[in-house]
């Protein structure tokens, strides 16, 4: 194991530690970054490799393609994108530049959001990072000792990202499937499955039937879930078909890679703050009080595994955003 060796070109927020997770399967754990990255999994089959998603910038997917290149002289033939959120494509354009021939995947939902709404999101970040650097400009003028420190940190990463996100040049997936995509290799069978709406309306499940391994996006995470594009009541279901999947080892879009004991846990979360929100709204609860119920009847169970990450990405923040989306697909 390689513990976050590899830090971005120009010191950026791109730090990750490697694992293997089968034979020819790794993982790069994406550490707490200010603009978030997502995990890339990485593939090795025998005419050359797959990577699943590319973070938040192109140089993040940098750091990858550089220890690819220390692991194996293959090329990246394929470009996996499990859903349309910022944090998984917008280094994308790194593989076609290092690899001309990588394709670039996903199902046909996944690339329509990327054209409809994620294009779109990349001007929207244009347009509102110069405020978030004023804020923290001011922040830093008034900050003494180590919070000056890390908020100069924060800000030189905000600039940075300004110059990468106005630079972006978005490339979109070059294959699309359906429903299932199926990769016979010598060595290995690869499907990509669209198992129903959950953390976004497309998302992709990698799943390796032979290693027991499904990677699965952000419909899984190692904290709380991010449910702004999501759909809750759909969630449970689609997780229940993935769970009907043979496999051991699951490599989620953000956090550790973990077992299915971590499925048994994150399921209960979505089922539980569902049926709390429906309960209360059936019996005619304001969102207020539903905000304060539900944490509250959950806490005691999902409050501690959802705070591995703790400050980074706090539970009660997190069970809060849910419990609005909740409440207005439900009300
Ligand atoms: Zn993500």
């Amino acid at each position: 194991m390689d513990c976050c060796a590899h830090e971005g070109p120009g010191g950026g927020d791109a730090r990750f530690d490697f694992q293997k997770v089968a034979d020819g399967v790794h993982v790069a754990v994406a550490a707490p970054a200010y603009k978030v990255n997502c995990n890339t999994a990485i593939i090795e089959n025998d005419d050359g490799l797959m990577v699943v998603d590319t973070h938040s910038k192109p140089s993040a997917a940098k750091v990858i393609v550089e220890r690819l290149r220390q692991m194996s002289s293959k090329p990246v033939r394929y470009v996996v994108n499990t859903h349309f959120h910022w944090d998984h494509w917008h280094g994308n354009e790194v593989y076609p530049q290092a690899y001309p021939h990588a394709e670039i995947v996903t199902n046909d939902i996944t690339r329509e959001a990327m054209v409809k709404k994620g294009l779109k999101r990349i001007q929207d970040h244009v347009r509102q990072v110069p405020a978030e650097i004023k804020k923290l400009e001011a922040d830093v003028a008034a900050a003494r000792g180590d919070a000056r420190t890390r908020l100069e940190n924060d800000l030189r990463l905000a600039r940075a990202y300004l110059d990468e996100v106005t630079g972006l040049k978005p490339a979109l997936p070059t294959l699309a499937f359906e429903r299932t995509m199926k990769l016979y290799r010598r060595d290995r069978e690869i499907q990509l499955l669209h198992l129903g709406r959950a953390h976004t309306e497309g998302d992709v499940f990698v799943y390796l039937p032979k290693e027991k391994v499904v990677i699965t996006g952000d419909a899984m995470i190692g904290w709380t879930p991010y449910m702004g594009d999501g759909y809750p009541e759909d969630w449970v279901g689609t997780l229940d078909r993935l769970a009907a999947l043979d496999f051991t080892h699951i490599i989620m879009g953000h956090g550790d890679p973990c077992g299915r004991e971590w499925l048994t846990v994150f399921r209960g979360y979505v089922h539980a703050m569902v049926e709390g929100v429906r309960r209360e709204v059936a019996a005619g609860a304001t969102l207020d009080e539903v905000k304060q119920r539900v944490p509250a009847a959950l806490a005691g169970t999902y409050e501690k595994p959802f705070s591995k990450y703790g400050d980074y990405r706090p539970w009660r923040t997190g069970i809060l955003a849910n419990i609005e989306r909740t409440y207005a697909m439900v009300s």
